[in-house]
């Protein structure tokens, strides 16, 4: 087995990720209060919300009263995903309030298609823009690329066909490309290879692995990619987060189960295990139901020092 990295950095989506695919829309101050609970764990990134339109996405209508209101530590580095110019001229209206943008796209037309209305291409050319506008503001870039692993509609998609839209991502400014396996299709064994590819294709951008829990490898899948050599993680507090292909599937992996693996395997995060498990059982206490994480239900491994 390959040398594992000492440390790992996470960045918590729950927040955004999470509760947009609530059925439920959470209250602003819950929001407030659950974003600034994940702040006093150790995280040091986390994605606040999306400015996405409000009429399409109603679960994050708030986003600009939601960022305006967190208060985190300094040590936080706090992300906003933006879908395209326009909604980042209305993040834009709060600059004080955070320091990274996360522009996404689809690696297969079809998913791309369905999801923003546009040809890959199209949404590159949005996302240029939109970076160099964010740049401009001396905002941090990092590039999204869902269907990495696989499309639901399309299948397999190329490793060199990914590849060559994260060069676009970088052409374009991102500093940092995450790689979401959307709906669940990746396996360990194409993870491990996928990564030392993008590796060579991507010699000094951050490389983020972004995986759903979907058909239960989120974690198999972490383990590959941390012996291909990616440090950089996004989780989801509580495993919140559904996924609409296939309808009422699992979302994104746990950040506790994550954080709790990392931390067996003698990898350093920051992360209080105790303290982000708190916050994913005060997310039950607002949402109401319990959540779908493993350690939230089990605790911690070495549980007497919790
Ligand atoms: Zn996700």
């Amino acid at each position: 087995m390959s040398q594992l990295p000492e440390r790992a950095r996470i960045r918590e989506v729950g927040p955004r990720d999470g509760f947009q695919n609530e059925p439920e829309v959470v209250p602003t101050a819950e929001k407030v209060r659950l974003i600034e609970m994940l702040g006093a764990t150790g995280l040091s990134r986390i994605e606040v919300t999306s400015f996405v339109r409000p009429d399409v996405i109603p679960q994050l209508a708030d986003a600009a009263e939601v960022l305006a209101a967190v208060s985190l530590p300094d040590s936080v580095s706090v992300s906003v995903l933006v879908p395209n110019e326009r909604g980042l001229e209305r993040a834009v209206a709060l600059r004080e309030h955070f320091h990274e943008i996360n522009g996404f796209l689809s690696a297969s037309e079809t998913h791309n298609a369905k999801n923003v209305g546009r040809s890959v291409a199209e949404s590159l050319d949005g996302l240029s823009r939109t970076f160099v506008r964010a740049r401009s503001e001396g905002l941090r870039c990092e590039g999204v690329i869902s269907t990495s692993f696989g499309c639901p509609y399309e299948g397999h998609v190329p490793v060199e066909r990914v590849l060559d839209v994260a060069c676009g991502l970088v052409d374009a400014g991102a500093v940092e490309v995450g790689f979401g396996d959307t709906t669940g299709m990746a396996n360990p064994v194409q993870v491990r290879s996928f990564f030392e590819a993008a590796r060579s294709r991507l010699p000094g951008v951050e490389l983020t692995a972004h995986f759903h829990n979907t058909r239960g490898q989120g974690l198999a899948n972490v383990l590959a990619a941390l012996e291909a050599g990616v440090e950089s993680f996004e989780s989801s507090f509580g495993e919140l987060g559904g996924c609409p292909v296939p309808a009422g599937a699992t979302g994104n992996i746990a950040t506790e189960d994550l954080v709790s693996m990392l931390h067996e395997m003698g990898i350093f995060t920051g992360i209080d295990l105790g303290a982000l498990i708190a916050a994913s059982r005060a997310a039950q206490g607002v949402l109401g139901r319990p959540l779908g994480s493993h350690v939230l239900l089990a605790g911690p491994v070495d549980w007497r020092s919790s």
